[in-house]
């Protein structure tokens, strides 16, 4: 989609006076780009898998998580754009919200396209391969490494992806973070604890 008015659905279903997620202030790209998987305990408990693409987080809300099992496929649903302020937002998201509930920052890193056209052998650009239906990025993450693709299904429209992890050194279907390593990458708070510590590093306005 054109830039014209990057973050427009995000900033519209948000009033900011009644959240404390970012307003998307922080605008200038990361030399090298950045990935981060934020655990939402929203309405249905997801994680939001974002990649930092011409200035903005590309987002996929995937109900199960990542796998490290390349035998695996879960469901990612495209979401919003999001500001690259976002990436490390961990709080509490009101009632009465968008998405309300609570947030943590669950993995984050650097990663890289490693999207290659297979009939020329080049290398395809990150806005390019997810217009095209299939993302293949490698993640230095702290918990999430290796490769993973995306892979758009059905007709397009209805923003169904597949998640799945690519069959590299990193791959292990029995390593599974999720399950190992629940808490914050960040602060190493529980969900539980960050929904207890109201008011934490942000302005969240309690009733
Ligand atoms: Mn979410």
């Amino acid at each position: 989609m054109p830039q014209e008015q990057p973050l427009k659905d995000y900033k519209m279903k948000r009033d900011f006076i009644r959240t404390p997620e970012p307003q998307g202030n922080e605008v200038k790209p990361h030399e090298q780009p950045i990935f981060v998987i934020q655990k939402h305990d929203a309405t249905r408990l997801h994680y939001d898998f974002r990649l930092e693409v011409n200035g903005v987080l590309k987002s996929w809300a995937v109900p199960k998580g990542p796998s490290m099992d390349p035998g695996v496929r879960h469901l990612a649903i495209q979401t919003d754009d999001h500001p690259l302020d976002y990436s490390h937002f961990e709080g509490i998201i009101p009632e009465g919200n968008y998405g309300a509930g609570v947030v943590m920052v669950w993995d984050t890193g650097i990663y890289r396209s490693i999207s290659i056209d297979q009939r020329t052998g080049e290398h395809i650009p990150m806005d390019k391969a997810i217009e095209q239906g299939k993302v293949e990025v490698w993640l230095e993450g702290k918990r999430l490494n290796g490769g993973f693709a995306l892979i758009r299904i059905g007709k397009g429209g209805d923003g169904k992806w597949l998640l799945i992890k690519m069959r590299d050194k990193y791959a292990n279907a029995g390593y599974e973070p999720l399950k190992s390593e629940p808490d914050s990458v960040l602060s190493g708070l529980s969900l539980e604890q960050i929904a207890g510590k109201s008011g934490t590093g942000t302005q969240i306005k309690q009733k």
